[in-house]
């Protein structure tokens, strides 16, 4: 007997795989995909290894097969094993990331109704019970969905349970129906007869010709089978036409796949390699001997850091890289953050890689994804692009691996398990594969950086754009102190330096963006005169702002304060002034800059899947003067129209209460700067703040990243913050407050205690306190900060009740 441990789909399972047995005449491999009865269900599971032994005496044996060919490979096992451990999630909900999109089905309840024996009495019953029985029988068989539906959540169950006890109904299971497959459509062709066809066509024409005859007419032309959908349009037909010359044995219908393809909206024309600068080919030649070490079998992972600043040529490289990689037999994916998924980043890939590219991320329909999943599977792609989930794309041959703009947050899936950072997954699955990994970016990660000054990642700069502008390779960034304007008595949104360039643009028929930092804008509050903001005494985090009670709180260490009456620095009275939205800015713009067209760029505003593209090519178009937004204009933007970007308040970034705030803040202001000027006409920012002296804003303004990284590294080693010590984020969420504070409470008593009992000394416990965001949805979150090593396996062996949420290395506090 052969046996198979199996990670199955139901929340039971958690970070375990359970034994079953191989039937005999059952060819069971690793990696495939079948059905196993768990419980008094029967369920998808994955096999990740086969034995010769259970882990248990008494085993079940696999149900079935549900498709021939494994789906992970034994790379993906490993990695989902690894991202299963690491970030303390569910197996399957690991392995759920590489599965194809669509394919997992969870089980569904439905009710039945058994014979009944004739001696039972009916009237024994309560109304609802009965009501319920009718409900059933009146179908035959209803899934519990239904009659949750129909009678609510937690009494359906009740009564069902009532009567399955009484033997009256009974449960049964099955799969979700499939979601997604692969879509075959009519196409219609002539039958054999050509000859028969003809006199057909002449004799329909005889009797005054009709729709029959201009349709055969025109099948008769086609050199191979045509839609039906587009048969019918050609001719103008009716579907009737179609199945009369069916019938008549004249036209032969056949069902054939058709591909969703992502890409169709899009003109594409190739595109060649560009000779590239003396930097570019510096760090190109790095990471080809890499990919040609690699290639020979040489196995010690290569991560490299490409740091160059906007423009600077960075896509090039990875162009060239991958072009090297396909040389070598291999193949690539390229992780862009989400935002940045814009179809012209894609187009420079796919006019690279002509009918060579698969795009993967969340805005395309599940049949695209489907589609554009099996064609990178079959091995039919050189390179797949995608968000953070296309790290898990099923791309045989895998030699290089890009993470652009690696610094972005939209790496970390933070809002639900597996909490996983795609970079580190890419790391590891390079490790897996022997892939040679590059992250990019203008603004690395502090933790990236220090990797690379470790000389654990090989660093690589381009320091110059390449293309500079006449006078200045990088915009000028003029930093405005707004409590001089408030001494000069500006109290309008705009100093007084703002106000003139963005007149001045506007007239020149230049293009203005204003930037906005809206994130965390109204959870602190900062005085109106000298932009003093209040600050725990014990953790040096911004207080936030709590309507509801009207106190200012520090959602680390939960110490608390009612709000000041007046600016414990200046004195005013006006020191409870929270940030402002969008559409404040908006109103304030229409109305100073009345001549101005202007365009807001927010989440509100793009919600559909091509408003964005809507969006920039109205301002591409000159359709509009200024674009106000957020933080989604900062990304991999192209406008060269643009000669000002305005930053109206850098200190919502600054005061968020996060450690990471200053990083956050630097990279945002440095992508913004970096939005004026890239065409011909040059540019510069203003940035406006009440912290002009922020190390932060001073180095964006500078455009010195080494200046930031210096300072921050500092503070992170003194206050012993990552990359000098991993974290780990716990969050408990209920209904009730008071409650949620007690478990959480409960909670660091107990890891306090294990951690003594086991005499850890690097370990830390920050809190409990109320969430950044204490009340989501109607229900409360506590928070509870650990700070140590080696998190993962600490944490691995202390059980954690329902409720909680486990985030290893958060990225926001
Ligand atoms: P980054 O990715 O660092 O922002 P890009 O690769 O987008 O930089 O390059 C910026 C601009 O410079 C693009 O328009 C690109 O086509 C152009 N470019 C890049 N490398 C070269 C080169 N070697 N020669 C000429 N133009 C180049
Ligand atoms: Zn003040
Ligand atoms: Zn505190």
């Amino acid at each position: 007997m052969r046996y198979a441990e199996v990670c199955v789909n139901s929340p039971v399972a958690q970070r375990q795989t359970f034994s079953y047995a191989i039937p005999l005449g059952l060819s069971i491999n690793v990696g495939q995909a079948v059905r196993v009865p768990f419980g008094e269900k029967l369920l998808q599971g994955i096999v990740l290894e086969l034995s010769d032994y259970p882990a248990v005496e008494e085993t079940k044996e696999i149900a079935g097969i549900i498709e021939p060919r494994p789906i992970l490979s034994p790379a993906h096992i490993s990695l989902a094993c690894w991202i299963s451990q690491h970030y303390l999630s569910p197996l399957f909900d690991a392995v759920a990331l590489m599965l194809p999109p669509g394919f997992e089905r969870k089980a569904l309840t439905f009710i039945s109704i058994p014979p009944i024996p004739d001696d039972f009495d009916l009237s024994s019953l309560t109304q609802e019970q009965r009501h319920t029985l009718e409900l059933v029988q009146g179908q035959g068989k209803v899934s519990l969905k239904e009659l949750e539906k129909a009678l609510g959540k937690k009494k359906a169950q009740t009564i069902v349970a009532q009567l399955v006890r009484q033997g009256l109904t009974i449960r049964s299971y099955e799969l979700e129906p499939i979601r997604a497959r692969t879509k075959v459509e009519p196409y219609l062709s002539l039958a054999d007869d050509v000859v028969e066809a003809e006199q057909e066509v002449a004799r329909l024409r005889r009797k005054g010709g009709n729709k029959q005859a201009a349709l055969l007419d025109f099948l008769l032309q086609q050199s191979k089978p045509v839609p039906l959908a587009e048969a019918r349009q050609r001719v103008n037909c009716d579907k009737a036409a179609a199945d009369a010359l069916v019938n008549k044995g004249l036209v032969t219908v056949q069902h054939i796949a058709v591909r969703r393809d992502p890409l169709s909206y899009q003109d594409i024309t190739p595109s060649y390699p560009l000779t590239l600068t003396a930097a570019q080919e510096l760090a190109f030649r790095s990471i080809r001997s890499s990919l040609e070490q690699m290639a020979e079998g040489y196995t010690s992972p290569a991560i490299f850091l490409l740091h160059g600043v906007a423009g600077s040529g960075k896509t090039e490289v990875y162009l060239q890289a991958l072009a090297e990689a396909v040389r070598l037999g291999k193949r690539g994916i390229i992780l862009v953050p989400e935002i940045a998924l814009t179809p012209q980043t894609i187009e420079r890939f796919a006019s690279r890689f002509p009918n060579k590219v698969a795009v993967l991320h969340s805005k395309l329909s599940l049949g695209e994804q489907f589609d554009e999943w099996q064609r990178i599977r079959k091995g039919e792609v050189d390179v797949v692009i995608g968000a953070r989930s296309a790290i898990f794309a099923p791309q045989p041959d895998l030699g290089l691996i890009v993470v652009d703009e690696e610094h972005e947050w939209t790496y970390k899936q933070h809002d639900k398990s597996p909490r996983y950072h795609a970079r580190n997954v890419a790391i590891k699955l390079a490790e897996q594969t022997g892939a040679v990994v590059i992250l990019g970016s203008a603004t690395p990660d502090v933790e990236t950086f220090y990797r690379a000054q470790r000389e654990d990642y090989r660093l690589l700069q381009l320091p110059e754009k390449v293309t500079p502008s006449q006078n200045s390779p990088l915009p000028q960034v003029q930093v405005v102190d707004l409590r001089d304007e408030l001494k000069a008595g500006n109290r309008s949104l705009f100093s007084r330096s703002l106000s003139q360039a963005i007149t001045k643009a506007v007239t020149g028929r230049e293009q203005v963006i204003l930037f906005l930092n809206r994130r965390g804008a109204a959870t602190f509050i900062q005085c109106r005169d000298c932009g003093f903001v209040l600050r725990c005494k014990r953790c040096e985090v911004t207080l936030t702002y709590h309507l509801a009670e009207d106190i200012l709180a520090c959602h680390q260490c939960n110490y608390r304060i009612p709000v000041p009456q007046s600016c414990p620095q200046c004195m005013s009275r006006r020191i409870k002034f929270l940030g402002v939205g969008t559409q404040k800015l908006e109103q304030e713009t229409s109305h100073s800059f009345s001549q101005a067209r202007l365009l807001r760029w927010d989440s509100d505003a793009t919600k559909r899947k091509h408003s964005h593209q809507e969006i920039l090519n109205k301002f591409r178009a000159h359709e509009a003067d200024i674009l106000i937004g957020t933080q989604m204009i900062t990304k991999g933007l192209d406008l060269p129209q643009v000669t000002l970007v305005g930053v109206v308040n850098a200190d919502t970034g600054l005061n968020l209460p996060d450690f990471r705030a200053g990083e956050r803040t630097f990279q945002l202001l440095s992508q913004v700067a970096g939005r004026a000027g890239r065409g011909p006409l040059g540019g510069q920012a203003i940035i406006q703040t009440y912290s002009p002296e922020h190390y932060a804003v001073q180095a964006a303004a500078k455009h010195d990243y080494a200046l930031f990284y210096d300072r921050e590294i500092n503070y992170r080693r003194q206050l012993h913050n990552p990359p000098f010590s991993q974290l780990a984020s716990l969050v408990y969420t209920h209904t009730n407050d008071a409650l949620c504070q007690r478990e959480a409470e409960r909670m660091k008593r107990l890891l306090i205690e294990d951690r003594d009992s086991k005499g850890i000394a690097d370990l830390s416990l920050i809190g409990p306190a109320p969430a950044f965001i204490h009340r989501l949805r109607g229900r409360f979150r506590w928070q509870l900060i650990l700070r140590g090593s080696d998190l993962s396996a600490f944490l691995s062996q202390i059980p954690i009740p329902q409720g909680w949420s486990v985030d290893i290395d958060p990225v926001g506090l």
